[in-house]
């Protein structure tokens, strides 16, 4: 059996952590089993969903090398799901309904008062039509067996299909619901594992006797726990947003690969470059059952780490042209994102002007500054320089150090001065010595 697993996303908005998880598992599960990953845009709300959504889901999961076999399009399909349709409804297992929201909506308040659950109660068949009202649709629920699957996740599962209301398929003006053009694509697409969020576990109750009403059998499901942000919901500054947005704030796409990989898994997260190492270990039954946590501090962490294991050729065409290789390699360590590398061009550069030195420094600034004409510009320099200034000035430890790292480069912490300072222009550095 090939696996074919899907991403379907409603093209009503841009993908956030949420959506890419799913996607990023049904991907990494068709590749383990050397299958086929398909996007489907789910446009059947052809009100709702915008062509620049598409374009945008297409470009995220570009970025985050999420690469699909095919692509697909319910607004394409609807010959089909009409066809479908049609064979349902002659098997008595679609019925047009007329009730308007109004008496529906009455009706649930009538059986809440006395206590009863909002089920869904069918008409009689033979009872009259209103005249000049077009019905909407229910998919008919058999009675017959309780609904049974195995999830992958969630393990054995069991529905009784009389707790349940007969889903709304079709609108009266003829348009479809997500459930039952889900279910048809899943068959026509031979989709093998449906992975996807925990809030469609009743769908599936739902969608099992769809898939054997039209004489499939249903593919296998993984319903995840849903992703929560650290204060209990994903609405915080990164987790809310966009993949443009964590792109733009220079999160490595890895670094989400590497984080949604695992978290909801009892396996740590481990910041990866290497993806189909990671591809080979995901298994549902190591999700747990409770909600993942995205950390936005986690998420930022372990971009650091992958940062830190990125090697120029890798990121030689998303840096500025001043970033030589050696250059990449000091300043590396201490980025937290990669467009961080642009704020030292100034440093290795210039221009560049030191904050103003403090006067218990100056002795040591003007050892050096007295002393750099004389040092070769090769990897002692520092070491040259230090213990020239040292010697002039009687300074050492922290207090010749420090005022030397900040007329250089400007800050208090960063790179090792020994990689660092060759790589910098000896007259910059000559200039910044001596400014007072
Ligand atoms: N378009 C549906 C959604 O975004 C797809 C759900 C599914 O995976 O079946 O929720």
């Amino acid at each position: 059996m090939t696996v074919v697993t899907r991403f379907a996303p409603s093209p009503t908005g841009t993908l956030h952590v949420g959506n890419v998880r799913t996607a990023l598992h049904n991907w990494m599960w068709a590749r383990k089993h050397g299958g086929r990953f398909l996007l489907r845009i789910d446009d059947t709300d052809l009100e709702r969903s915008k062509e620049e959504h598409v374009t945008s889901i297409r470009a995220d999961l570009a970025w985050l090398g999420l690469n699909y076999d095919g692509e697909e399009r319910q607004s394409a399909r609807f010959d089909l799901y009409e066809r479908e349709f049609e064979k349902l409804k002659a098997a008595g297992r679609v019925y047009p309904c007329y009730e308007t929201p109004e008496e529906l909506d009455i009706r649930r308040k009538v059986l809440a008062s006395r206590g009863l659950p909002p089920i869904y109660e069918r008409k009689d068949p033979d009872a009259p039509v209103p005249g000049g009202v077009a019905p909407h649709w229910r998919f008919k629920l058999s009675y017959d067996a309780p609904i049974t699957w195995t999830d992958m996740v969630r393990g054995d599962q069991s529905f009784d299909p009389k707790t349940m209301s007969d889903p709304v398929i079709r609108r009266a003006d003829g348009s479809w619901l997500y459930l039952l053009p889900s279910v048809i694509d899943d068959i026509d697409m031979g989709i093998t594992h449906v992975v996807r969020g925990e809030d469609h576990v009743s769908n599936t109750a739902a969608q099992a006797q769809m898939f054997e009403a039209l004489g499939a059998v249903p593919p296998q499901f993984a319903h995840e726990a849903l992703l929560v942000g650290t204060e209990g919901k994903l609405s915080k500054r990164l987790g809310s947003l966009g993949m443009g947005a964590l792109r733009e704030s220079g999160i490595e796409p890895m670094a989400i690969v590497s984080l949604l990989a695992r978290l909801g898994t009892s396996d740590p997260v481990e910041p990866s470059t290497d993806v189909e190492a990671l591809v080979a270990t995901i298994d549902f039954a190591r999700f747990g059952r409770a909600p993942a946590r995205f950390d936005e501090a986690e998420l930022e962490l372990v971009n650091q780490k992958i940062l830190h294991q990125r090697s120029y050729a890798d990121v030689a065409d998303r840096l500025p042209a001043s970033i030589t290789e050696a250059r990449w390699n000091a300043i590396r360590p201490n980025l937290n994102a990669l467009s961080e590398a642009a704020d030292w061009t100034p440093i290795f550069e210039g221009p560049f002007t030191p904050p103003a030195p403090e006067s218990e420094s100056l002795a040591v600034l003007d050892a050096a500054a007295a002393a750099i004409a004389s040092v070769e510009w090769d990897y002692q320099a520092w070491k040259s320089l230090t213990s020239a200034a040292k010697d002039a000035s009687g300074a050492k430890g922290r207090a010749l150090f420090l005022p030397l790292r900040r007329a250089v480069t400007g800050l208090d912490h960063g790179p090792d001065m020994g990689e660092l300072l060759p790589l910098i222009d000896k007259d910059q550095v000559a200039q910044r010595l001596a400014h007072r």
